[in-house]
């Protein structure tokens, strides 16, 4: 972060930074411009949606994104943040390369997450912020410092068959936990129920959306409720080893996942299975009480964190 130092614009008595800050998403790209004064303001943008035939053509992304930041007053930008899940992608030459002069950050979501939500925490004490969606991520401050980490890819179940397509090994917490493996593991429940009996009021296991399982087990769906059990246990599992090396004050959960229980009263006790199995598997000497929360989530917080991030090091703590 030491690249941004001079970007700062004194205002008053406040250390103020406008930040064009794009997130980079699957089906859309959001943007906002976030003022980083004492009192942060983000002004959310109209997004750019991405049409179902170009989902996958990184090219695509990139010609929005370039698009985006040819239509944006950069005079009056101090730095441009990007949020993606491939930041190895050159998305810092491309942008780069259309702003030159202005400093770029490239963070991934889940670090921009826990970067928005250490914030709103007020910047104190050990945090882990988890988000779980496609895959499952966390970011860890300790002492004022943001911590990229492998949690996600912790091995939890190596007898498991289950693969995350990254690991060379199965069983980590996104073969277990991340949102494809929860709506696989509904369809093969839902497949065996259906053998045994049929239900009309469930959806149809090929077309089955994360949508459909929060709300198929909000209404009592066993095959439902089971899958977000079981993924709600691997992922507190995961969660104990976290507790057990760095003990964090706190532990809050985000994503896609997360949010579309806690939209329906912990449908299928999702939560509570991963507070169950977090506490029972976490060493019981220690000293620091864990609790597990749920955190605001939505492109408005990843692009607020990011916006951050792209900040200089001031004197309330520092993103690392
Ligand atoms: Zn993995």
């Amino acid at each position: 972060m030491t690249a941004l130092a001079g970007v700062t614009v004194r205002v008053g008595e406040t250390d103020r930074v406008r930040v064009y800050a794009v997130s980079i998403g699957t089906g859309q790209v959001a943007h906002a411009l976030v003022d980083t004064a004492t009192d942060p303001m983000v002004q959310m943008l109209r997004p750019r949606l991405i049409p179902r035939s170009a989902r996958k053509v990184p090219a695509f992304y990139r010609e929005q994104v370039l698009a985006l930041l040819a239509e944006i007053a950069t005079t009056d930008l101090d730095a441009v943040a990007i949020v993606t899940a491939q930041p190895a992608a050159p998305w810092h030459d491309h942008v780069t390369r259309q702003v030159p002069g202005l400093p770029v950050t490239v963070t991934h979501p889940g670090l921009a997450a826990t970067w928005a939500e250490y914030h709103r925490r007020g910047r104190t004490g050990t945090l882990a912020h988890v988000t779980v969606s496609a895959t499952v991520h966390a970011g860890i401050v300790l002492n004022g410092q943001l911590h990229p980490n492998t949690f996600g890819h912790i091995p939890i179940d190596p007898d498991s068959p289950r693969r995350c397509g990254t690991c060379a090994t199965p069983g980590c917490v996104t073969a277990l936990a991340a949102a494809p493996a929860v709506l696989r593991r509904y369809r093969e429940l839902r497949t065996t129920a259906s053998r045994i009996r049929r239900t009309s009021a469930s959806p149809q296991p090929g077309s089955i959306m994360l949508v459909d399982l929060a709300q198929a087990a909000a209404r009592g769906d066993d095959a439902a409720r089971q899958a977000m059990q079981e993924a709600g246990h691997w992922l507190g599992i995961g969660l104990a080893t976290v507790a057990n090396l760095i003990g964090p004050d706190v532990i809050t959960i985000g994503g896609a996942l997360p949010a579309i229980t806690a939209r329906r009263a912990d449908a299928g006790g999702y939560l509570a299975a991963i507070e169950r199995a977090a506490h029972s598997h976490a060493t019981p000497a220690d000293a620091t009480p864990m609790v597990i929360n749920s955190a605001p989530d939505g492109a408005e917080r990843s692009l607020f964190g990011a916006a951050l991030l792209a900040v200089p090091r001031g004197p309330q703590g520092s993103p690392g």
